[in-house]
C-alpha cells in the first residue's frame, strides 16, 4: 500500500500564510518513518491531515492511487486505515474507564457486541491493560494514558499509525517500554509515522526520515543519508543525534 501526498496546501483560519505549503511524499507499507523539524514546522498540522481530521485546500492525499474522499462513509474508512495518536492523551480518552475507553472506537463503528468484547480483551493483553480494565481513565499516569491513547487506536487495526511526539513528557523507563511497544506494533504488520523532536531514537528507529521546515519538506532519506547534511541541518536549526556527535569527536579526536 502506498499513501501518497501530492502538493497540499494548507491555511488555518485565522493566518495570512500556508501553515503546509506545496508539501509531497509517499509513505510505503511495511516501512518505519521519522518526521523531525522545529517548533512551528507543521507536523502536526500534517499529521492531522494525513488523518483526514483537516481538508487540504489544494492538493491530493491518495491511497493506492485512489483520491481521499471527505463524505462522512470514506472518513470513517480512513480513520480505521490510518489511525492517529495525539501528543496529549487528555485530547484522546473519552470515557470513564480504560474499558469503555477501548470500545468506544468499535461501538462508534457499529461492531457486534461480542466481537467488541473479544477485541477489547486482546488488546487489553496485548498493552498490559488488563489490571487497569475498571480503572479510572483520569487516574492513570502519562505513561499509562499514552499506552491506552494508542490502543485505543490499534484496536481498530489500521494499516498506518501516525503518532504526534509520543516520547514526550515521559521518563527513561515509560520511553523504554513506550518504544518496545512500538516495535511490537510494527512487527505486527503495521507502517508507523511518528513526529519526534528525540533525535536519539529517531537516528536509531527509522528507516526513513522526512525533515519539516516552513511546512514543507526540506529533507528526505534513511537516517545516514540524512543527518550527513550537517550544513543543511545546521541552517534549520536543527541538532544530530548524540552518537553521532561522539563519533565525530572521536574521529577528531
Ligand atoms: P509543529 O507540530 O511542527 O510544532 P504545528 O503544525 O503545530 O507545527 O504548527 C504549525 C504552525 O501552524 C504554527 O505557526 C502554529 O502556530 C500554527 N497553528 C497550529 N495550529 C493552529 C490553529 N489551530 N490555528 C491557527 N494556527 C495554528
Amino acid at each position: 500500500m502506498i499513501i501518497e501526498f501530492e502538493k497540499i496546501f494548507y491555511t488555518y483560519a485565522c493566518s495570512q500564510k500556508p501553515t503546509i505549503e506545496n508539501l509531497s511524499l509517499q509513505l510505503h507499507g511495511g516501512k518505519r518513518y521519522g518526521l523531525i523539524g522545529n517548533n512551528g514546522s507543521g507536523k502536526t498540522t500534517f499529521l492531522r491531515l494525513a488523518n483526514g481530521l483537516y481538508r487540504p485546500h489544494h492538493g491530493l492525499i491518495r491511497i493506492s492511487g485512489k483520491p481521499l474522499n471527505y463524505d462522512r462513509q470514506s472518513l470513517k474508512e480512513w480513520y480505521q486505515q490510518v489511525g492517529l495518536v495525539f501528543q496529549d492523551p487528555e485530547q484522546q480518552l473519552v470515557a470513564t474507564t480504560v474499558e469503555e475507553d477501548l470500545s468506544y472506537g468499535l461501538c462508534n463503528l457499529g461492531i457486534p457486541n461480542i466481537e467488541i468484547e473479544q477485541r477489547v480483551a486482546i488488546t487489553l493483553k496485548d498493552f498490559n491493560l488488563t489490571e487497569l480494565a475498571h480503572f479510572p481513565v483520569n487516574y492513570l499516569s502519562l505513561g499509562q494514558k499514552k499506552r491506552l491513547a494508542i490502543a485505543d487506536v490499534m484496536i481498530l487495526k489500521p494499516k498506518i499509525l501516525l503518532l504526534d511526539e509520543p516520547t514526550a513528557y515521559l521518563d527513561p523507563k515509560q520511553r523504554k517500554e513506550l518504544i518496545k511497544q512500538l516495535e511490537q506494533i510494527f512487527k505486527e504488520g503495521t507502517t508507523i509515522l511518528l513526529a519526534t523532536h528525540d533525535l536519539d531514537f529517531i537516528y536509531r528507529w527509522a528507516d526513513w526520515i522526512f525533515v519539516m521546515d516552513r511546512g514543507k519538506i526540506a529533507l528526505e532519506g534513511t537516517p545516514k543519508q540524512v543527518f550527513e547534511q550537517k550544513i543543511l541541518l545546521e541552517q534549520l536549526d536543527l541538532d544530530i543525534p548524540l552518537e553521532l556527535k561522539l563519533r565525530t569527536s572521536i574521529i577528531d579526536n
